[in-house]
């Protein structure tokens, strides 16, 4: 760590991207910067490696992928300085996301030949002289275009299942996050040394607008939805198939019977963690009037008590400098709509840090409801009963996740959430769980990672028939005689005319 820049700005000198600190600006790293030619010959070695990979079988995977789950968990602190430094994320922060990636890529490595195995399949009456079987077999290469700020879980929610499903990966890290992304893949190289099974390219976003038209045999994408936009468009031009994990704006529905104090607690760490750059963040809150007040306080004396700045503070730097704009905007937005700031507000905005913000009263059609805030900051209204609540959770483009805290009607609430995921009585936990996928609906994307869906988002099943018996009524043959085909027509008949 050498020169210091405009914190948290990357820039390119000499065919190098230096990323740097947001909060000191200090240098957290150089890496070539690829262009088209580099990311297709990347791809092409990948697609060599991948076939290595692939045959190692799953127990030959599995065994080295647990070994770089042990290398991970043995140099957490390490990885999560690296975090730290470069995106400002504070190091508890860094540790708990790299707990979850490890989680990942443990639980992938351990189930995917059960998941995506070859496996016999139930043959029906019809065609009954046929055993049915079934594998999902590795699509070859996976493209992983990642954000930046969780530059460690999002890459692995999808590398981890792909490379455990048989593929190769070739990452492009966010141009805010190279580190943290060659991090990764330089470990990997360490207990896969053989072959570059996953490897990255780095650079802005023309290099992933690459990595899309290279000839990869999928892509996965986590970023915006604007940008999703873009990588759909350059995928459709090779009919690369696309998995989205967009944007969103989560919203929180505190009812009437809620346990308010866990509430409170659970809607700050939602909302602020990592300086509120969640995907999955709670961004807005819909308490209902009889316990909306006494909610509110209780935010506001917890939200209050968090501290800012660089070092062991709660609450980092915002990681891209011009965030703040819009953060700014968005509390401008909800004030001249005729909310109130009951904690910050405009004066909470002191670059490179913003300080917890609790707006209410805030006119749904402001942005600081309807679009991504990415800053410490929340929206509290007032709803009339959770059935309201639901219906403005739902008015919304994106449908990410969401949350419901509440005893009788909390069930039935998360399960009416336009989203994909939703969490009772806690915020953004089905993110740590390995056993269930994660994807939203909507402007928040398609396609799932982890989980037994996340295996089979990177394989394609492979169906295969194969005759064990003589056909007694045989139909997909010209050999086929009229009895058979009357023969056949009274079969249906008797199974399927009732
Ligand atoms: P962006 O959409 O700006 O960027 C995402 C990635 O796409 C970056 O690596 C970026 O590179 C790259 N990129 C930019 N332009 C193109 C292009 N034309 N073609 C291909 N790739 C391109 O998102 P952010 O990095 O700002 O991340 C924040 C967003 O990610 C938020 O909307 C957040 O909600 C979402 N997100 C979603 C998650 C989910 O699981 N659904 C999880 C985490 C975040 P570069 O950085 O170099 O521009």
């Amino acid at each position: 760590m050498t020169a210091v820049h405009v914190p948290g700005l990357p820039v390119i000198e000499a065919d190098r991207l230096i990323s740097t600190s947001p909060a000191t600006g200090a240098e957290a790293g150089r890496f070539p910067v690829a262009n088209e030619a580099d990311v297709r010959r990347t791809v092409d070695r990948a697609r060599a490696a991948g076939e290595w990979w692939a045959g190692l079988g799953f127990t030959g995977r599995r065994e080295r992928m647990l070994r770089w789950r042990a290398l991970l968990a043995k140099r957490i602190e390490q990885l999560a300085e690296v975090v730290h430094v470069e995106g400002g994320k504070p190091i508890a922060d860094a540790i708990v996301e790299i707990v979850t990636a490890i989680e990942h890529i443990d639980w992938a490595a351990r189930n995917a030949s059960r998941v995506l195995g070859p496996r016999r399949v139930r043959s029906r009456l019809i065609l009954a002289e046929f055993s049915g079987h079934l594998e999902y077999q590795p699509h070859g290469v996976v493209g992983v275009i990642g954000p930046w700020n969780y530059p460690v879980f999002t890459p692995i929610g999808s590398a981890a299942y792909a490379l455990a499903a048989g593929n190769a990966v070739v990452l492009k890290p966010s141009e805010y996050t190279p580190a943290a992304g060659q991090w990764l893949v330089d470990s990997f190289a360490e207990v896969v040394p053989e072959q570059p099974v996953f490897t990255a390219v780095h650079g802005l976003g023309d290099v992933g607008a690459a990595l899309c038209r290279s000839g990869v045999d999928k892509l996965a994408f986590t970023g915006s939805t604007a940008t999703a936009r873009k990588v759909m468009a350059a995928c459709a031009e090779t009919l690369t198939p696309v998995l989205i994990e967009g944007g969103g704006k989560d919203a929180m529905i505190v009812d009437s019977d809620a346990d308010l104090d866990a509430a409170a607690e659970a809607c700050v760490w939602g909302g602020m963690t990592n300086a509120g750059q969640t995907c999955i963040g709670i961004e807005r809150v819909y308490a209902v009037d009889s316990v909306f007040d006494a909610f509110v306080d209780k935010v506001v004396a917890r939200a209050g008590q968090l501290t800012v700045g660089a070092e062991g503070s709660d609450i980092g730097p915002i990681t891209m400098p011009r965030q703040l704009d819009v953060i700014r905007g968005h509390i401008d937005a909800a004030i001249a709509s005729g909310g109130r700031a009951v904690l910050g507000g405009p004066s909470a905005v002191q670059p490179p840090y913003v300080h917890p913000t609790v707006l209410v009263d805030v006119a749904e059609e402001s942005a600081a409801v309807r679009e991504e805030t990415f800053g410490p900051t929340l929206t509290i209204n007032r709803v009339r009963d959770a059935d309201e609540a639901v219906t403005r959770a739902n008015a919304l483009p994106y449908g990410l996740g969401g949350s419901v805290f509440g005893r009788r009607r909390a069930v039935s609430i998360a399960r009416r959430l336009r989203s994909g995921m939703a969490s009772i009585n806690s915020t953004l936990t089905f993110a740590g769980m390995s056993t269930l996928p994660f994807g939203g609906v909507g402007d928040s994307g398609f396609g799932r990672i982890h989980g037994e869906d996340g295996l089979r988002e990177f394989g394609r099943a492979k169906a295969i028939t194969r005759r064990r018996a003589r056909s007694l009524l045989p139909s997909m043959t010209f050999e086929r005689t009229p009895t058979d085909v009357a023969r056949l027509v009274k079969a249906i008949k008797v199974m399927y005319g009732r």
